[in-house]
């Protein structure tokens, strides 16, 4: 899957965005929180792709701070639930079928997951946002959720607090690391071309010293950041991935991704600023890499947590 995520952000980094929330965060979440027939009635239709699936978790007024300050809430009214609250960049929420809606329990304070059927719910709604400047192939959306009412069947029914929220997102920003490997890859292959073909003082630029030494340090980023998510996958594999793993991986390959694609665009000179040679698509989309799915900052924390036994934010 990794392997898959970098290839698809090598080109676009848009499309691995969407294929990222869809199949991560969307069918990450039923399938880690979901019962037995939640899954057998979501999953299949969203693997063949009849069914698209969004994760709302970031509100307007609480980013990073969701874990203890989330304002969406859920009120249990027998076997429905009532949900009031909105949504921020939510990733393919202006047209997808069913959003992954986190909200906290008016009851117990705690966090659950629900299955909510966009299209069909009186009280859900959605603005597409726009004017992005990153990954403008996908729809993000602002959601509203008015006295929405949703059945007790679409509570995913393993989630009991943040905890299962946080272990979709380990699984994700490990993806987000590979995306950001992609991400460099398909950067530095434009570049490099680049550098071949343009002439100055009547030589290739790929001729230049300083040139070499940028594409150096470009390749040095994308190796090290394919060793350490390949690493990572191996660590899945045995079932020994943690939290603090997970930020390691998100946090270095998003920040030597910004690193690559400046240089790649530092590499084509002014034509580096237009989207038509590009190396411009993939320096805006690493930008969002960088935030989304928990900053850099957080990542770092979680993993200064995990050094020192000392909670910097909660
Ligand atoms: C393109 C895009 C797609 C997205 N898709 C989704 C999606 O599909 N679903 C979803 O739920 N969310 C999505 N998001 C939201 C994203 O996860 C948040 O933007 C991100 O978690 C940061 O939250 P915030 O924007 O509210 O920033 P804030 O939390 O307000 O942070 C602002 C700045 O303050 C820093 N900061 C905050 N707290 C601390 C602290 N304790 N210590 C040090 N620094 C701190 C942050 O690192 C950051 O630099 C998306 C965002 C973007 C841009």
């Amino acid at each position: 899957m990794g392997f898959i995520q970098m290839e698809l952000a090598r080109i676009d980094p848009s499309i691995s965005t969407f294929f990222g929330v869809h199949a991560g965060l969307a069918m990450g979440s039923i399938y880690l929180g979901g019962s037995e027939e939640q899954k057998q009635k979501w999953l299949p239709p969203m693997i063949s792709l009849e069914k698209i699936g969004c994760f709302g978790l970031t509100e307007p007024l609480v980013g990073s701070g969701t874990s203890a300050g989330m304002t969406t809430t859920a009120k249990r009214e027998g076997d429905t639930w009532v949900l009031n609250g909105e949504k921020k960049w939510i990733g393919n929420a202006p047209w997808c079928d069913i959003s992954i809606i986190w909200a906290r329990d008016l009851d117990d304070n705690q966090v659950k997951g629900f299955i909510v059927e966009n299209k069909t719910t009186p009280g859900f709604s959605v603005e597409k946002i726009t004017d992005k400047m990153a990954l403008k192939v996908v729809q993000n959306g602002h959601i509203t959720l008015k006295d929405c009412r949703v059945p007790e069947a679409n509570r995913l029914q393993q989630d009991v607090s943040f905890r299962d929220t946080a272990r979709v997102l380990r699984v994700t920003r490990y993806a987000v690391a590979w995306m950001s490997t992609g991400c460099q890859m398909g950067a530095y292959e434009h570049a490099l071309k680049y550098a071949q073909e343009r002439l100055q003082f009547g030589k290739p630029i790929a001729s230049f010293q300083m040139v070499q030494d940028l594409l150096a340090k470009m390749i040095s980023n994308i190796t090290a950041c394919q060793c350490l998510v390949t690493r990572m996958a191996q660590l899945y594999e045995e079932g020994k991935l943690t939290d603090p793993h997970a930020s390691v991986a998100k946090a270095f390959c998003t920040a030597k991704c910004r690193e690559t694609v400046a240089w790649a665009r530092e590499i084509c000179g002014g034509n580096g600023i237009s989207v038509d040679y590009g190396v411009g698509r993939f320096f805006a989309d690493a930008e969002a890499f960088y935030t989304y799915e928990g900053t850099y900052q957080m990542q770092n924390l979680i993993i200064g947590k995990a050094i020192t036994g000392l909670s910097a934010f909660v």
